[in-house]
């Protein structure tokens, strides 16, 4: 059945980016309709298994990110808590688990480094929030590593720590600015969500709507052309819908580009992909927070922390930063959990995401953060993108929430011209 609706904004993708984009779109006095292939979330969407709540891998709100005032200035609220403070650094050649340092205060009591490391670290890691990430735009994050002049030991427990907050698992394809901004973030302190990254889809959701947002799920956007008159037709199986701006957030890059009228001339950078094991589990493990320092591994216990588990059981996500083949990688992570304390006897709910998309596309070393499309990066006026790869702020869901706030305000604006240019021409 094809049922025809005139509105002033379309968004394409219910993710963080498209929910964010519509309800700025509808609080701005637009008309919004919303749709998505499948339910709304995207990759922030968890899911309940047997009294757990897994997000789809290890998630973490960064706490000064930009993503954080976003969600304030929509009134969507969240609780939770930051992770366990003691990190241990993993060696899988050695199968060594050592305490690392993951704040200025910590470094003394590292058996894991030479004095001469805890000096520079120290220093690193005190000056770290002063550095201003643009000026190591040039660099990749991994000569960044390289120029502070660290052993192959502090060099690894660097490279970890970066790891982590930018989940790049080649720090060869990220540049410094981008990296060394991320890394001030996390030192600054993360968030683990009471009911998971679910609490900030429905938040979301929640706001759009009570904006007067549609949301239309299970509907998959076909087609997107521009009509002669200015205004823009998506359709959808089930329906044509007419608007006059239209905010594509569809999570890649190549779904937003099979989209859009004119092919884009974009110079992306490389995805960020990990492979997750997501574990619930009857006890907390003995070791609650690893950092692989010769593999990019990651295990990180979110709950008693936050809420996400029944009382006594713990939610601990494991992760491959880059993907391989799923036996393989499957088998490295479970390897880990082993030598955190975890046996499968303790697992009472588990989930192997053997490919996930991180970031669709890392910021280049060269353009560096500012190098990546603008929202209006589309060859057609009124045509938005939003997503984690797209604009100059932030990474992974701040680039994702930023971008969505920014689309969203272009596609009101945009709209509310061509409604005053029409009215202009009646008028004549
Ligand atoms: C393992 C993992 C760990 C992560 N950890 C963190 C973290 O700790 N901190 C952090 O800040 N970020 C993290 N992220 C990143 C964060 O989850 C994403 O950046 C963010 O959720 C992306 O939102 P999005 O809206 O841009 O894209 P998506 O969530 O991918 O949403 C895109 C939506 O578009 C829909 N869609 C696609 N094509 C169409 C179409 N043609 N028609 C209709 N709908 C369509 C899809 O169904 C999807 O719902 C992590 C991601 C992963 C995978």
């Amino acid at each position: 059945m094809d049922d025809r609706c005139d509105v002033e904004v379309v968004v394409v993708g219910a993710g963080l980016a498209g929910l964010v984009a519509a309800a700025v779109a509808a609080r701005g006095g637009a008309s919004v309709v919303l749709c998505d292939v499948r339910a709304a979330g995207g990759r922030a969407r968890s899911d309940q298994r047997e009294g757990f709540v897994l997000n789809q891998g290890p998630h973490a709100l960064y706490r000064s990110g930009a993503g954080v005032d976003v969600l304030g200035r929509l009134g969507v609220g969240f609780s939770g808590s930051p992770p366990h403070p003691a990190a241990s650094g993993y060696t899988e050649a050695t199968g060594g688990l050592a305490r690392l340092p993951t704040s200025a205060g910590s470094l003394v009591r590292s058996p894991a480094l030479g004095l001469a490391d805890k000096v520079r670290l120290a220093r690193l890691l005190t000056t770290l929030p002063k550095r201003q990430g643009a000026s190591f735009a040039e660099m990749s994050a991994a000569e960044w590593v390289a120029s502070l002049g660290l052993s192959s030991r502090g060099a690894g427990v660097i490279s970890a720590l970066t790891r982590v907050a930018t989940y790049a698992g080649d720090l060869d394809l990220v540049a410094a600015d981008a990296a060394v901004a991320q890394l001030q973030l996390a030192l600054e302190g993360v968030i683990y969500l009471d009911g998971g990254w679910q609490s900030l889809v429905d938040g979301l959701v929640a706001a759009a709507t009570s904006a007067g947002a549609r949301v239309l799920e299970g509907e998959r956007a076909t087609a997107l052309q521009a009509r002669t008159d200015g205004t823009f037709e998506v359709c959808t199986p089930a329906r044509t819908l007419q608007a006059a701006s239209v905010v594509v957030a569809t999570g890649s890059p190549a779904a937003a580009r099979a989209l859009l009228p004119h092919a884009p001339a974009w110079e992306l950078g490389a995805p960020a992909t990990a492979a997750c094991l997501d574990l619930g589990l009857r006890r907390v493990p003995a070791t609650m927070v690893a950092f692989g320092l010769d593999q990019p591994l990651y295990l990180s216990t979110h709950s008693p922390k936050a809420h996400l588990a029944p009382p006594g059981g713990a939610v601990v996500h494991l992760m491959r930063y880059g993907a391989r083949t799923s036996p393989e990688d499957k088998d490295q992570l479970w390897a880990l959990a082993r030598r955190c304390g975890i046996g499968e006897r303790d697992v009472v709910a588990q989930r192997f995401l053997h490919e996930m998309t991180v970031c669709h596309a890392l910021p280049r070393p060269g353009p560096g953060l500012t190098g990546r499309p603008a929202i209006d990066a589309t060859g057609t006026a009124g045509v938005f993108i939003a997503g984690d790869w797209v604009g100059p702020v932030g990474l992974l869901a701040d680039a994702s929430l930023a971008s969505g706030e920014a689309a969203g305000r272009g596609a009101v604006e945009h709209a509310k011209r061509q409604q005053t240019n029409d009215s202009a021409m009646v008028g004549r």
